[in-house]
């Protein structure tokens, strides 16, 4: 990119009253990874951007999947070599580690005895380095280039020419180049196109997992389901619960999303604001506070960590049932129906087979 935008950064930089070092890319040195080999393990999400968009940038990729993977005709199908965990990086100077988080151990155990003093291993996640899940030996540096998006947005973005904003730490610099090769990786996907910002593995992986569990996935989706409760049960049919508890939810989120709480404060009526203002803390109280400090606990100290572990090692049962009784759960059959009824499904239909090959390539 140009230095125009080098520029902007540092204009941003001295009038924001942010602390978080934020790299662009002109901060990035492309020729770090250009005479190496990149094994990107796994071709789910992420690993089917991360190796396009690296292809593309001219990074030398190869693949690494099981033998019997159905990503294996997907991903030569896409122009990429493919080859299996272990010789994928063999070849390689740096793993990107893109198989689910539960997988990466025993993928690990494959890949070790290939790394060498020098190689470069990196997450998308911090989960297993942070919680120990995962140890690389000490000569091996070990970095976290983590776009913030799925991947068909990464790939999707870079093919536009734009960039996702991605999070970038050094967890082991062994070599003294580990933060220099994590920025050329984050380049070479796109991200320093939109932004990439300077965390550590403990700090990504604990507010990760707390904004999934008390606010993003578990927090709104307990909230929406009481506000339909408390209506259906109040005697409201559930289709106008459906549409005030989660349609909406969209609209407000958007407004959220563009210009925070101000611009949506703004947007809404003015009894809207006012109710919104003097209720919406009579509803997340102190109790609720408390329960997210819990939360929060649990994730720092490790609770959900050996919990997540112990289940998935189990066989995942209880995540069956829980998964089965969200499922069932009565604001679900009605949205099947609103949905079907309303023209802006059509729309997601649209939406989502046009990027079903790409997000589907497992
Ligand atoms: P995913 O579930 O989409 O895909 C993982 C891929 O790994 C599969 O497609 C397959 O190719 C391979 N795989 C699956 N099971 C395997 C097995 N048993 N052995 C070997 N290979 C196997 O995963 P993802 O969502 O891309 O996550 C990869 C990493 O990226 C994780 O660390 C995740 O936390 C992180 N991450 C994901 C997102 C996201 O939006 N999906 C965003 C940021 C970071
Ligand atoms: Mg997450």
């Amino acid at each position: 990119m140009t230095d125009d935008a080098h520029t902007d950064t540092d204009e941003t930089a001295d009038t924001h009253d942010t602390d978080a070092q934020i790299y662009y890319e002109t901060d990035a040195d492309d020729r770090l990874l250009r005479d190496e080999t990149v094994a990107v393990l796994g071709y789910g999400s992420q690993g089917h951007a991360h190796a396009q968009n690296l292809a593309d940038s001219g990074v030398d990729v190869v693949v690494g999947l099981r033998e019997a993977s159905d990503s294996r005709p997907v991903a030569r199908e896409d122009g990429l070599r493919v080859a299996t965990p272990a010789e994928a990086a063999a070849e390689a100077d740096l793993v990107s580690m893109l198989v689910p988080d539960t997988v990466q151990p025993a993928v690990y155990e494959q890949i070790a005895p290939e790394l060498e003093p020098g190689d470069t291993l990196q997450f998308a996640h911090g989960f297993n380095v942070h919680y120990d899940q995962i140890e690389p030996p000490a000569e091996v540096d070990v970095t976290m280039v983590a776009p913030k998006g799925p991947g068909h947005i990464v790939r999707r973005d870079y093919r536009r020419g734009e960039g996702t904003p991605g999070l970038l730490a050094v967890y082991r610099d062994a070599t003294g180049d580990a933060h220099d090769r994590a920025l050329a990786y984050a380049q070479a996907i796109g991200c320093t196109r939109a932004g990439v910002v300077e965390t550590t593995f403990r700090e990504e992986t604990e507010t990760d997992l707390f904004g999934e569990q008390a606010v993003l996935c578990g927090g709104v989706t307990e909230l929406i389901e009481a506000g339909f409760e408390t209506l259906v049960d109040a005697g409201y049919s559930p289709e106008m619960a459906y549409f005030e508890c989660l349609n909406e939810m969209k609209l407000i989120v958007d407004l959220l999303y563009e210009g925070g709480t101000t611009e949506m404060w703004d947007s809404v009526s003015d009894t809207a604001e006012y109710g919104g203002l003097t209720r919406g803390e009579d509803v997340i109280d102190d109790d609720v506070r408390e329960n997210m400090e819990t939360v929060l606990e649990e994730v720092q100290d490790g609770t959900f960590a050996r919990e997540w572990i112990t289940e998935d090692r189990a066989g995942r049962p209880a995540y069956g049932q829980r998964r089965a009784a969200a499922a069932d759960h009565e604001i679900e059959r009605v949205g099947a129906e609103l949905r079907e009824l309303f023209a802006w499904s059509d729309e997601k239909d649209e939406e989502t087979a046009k990027r079903e090959p790409e997000a589907d390539a497992v």
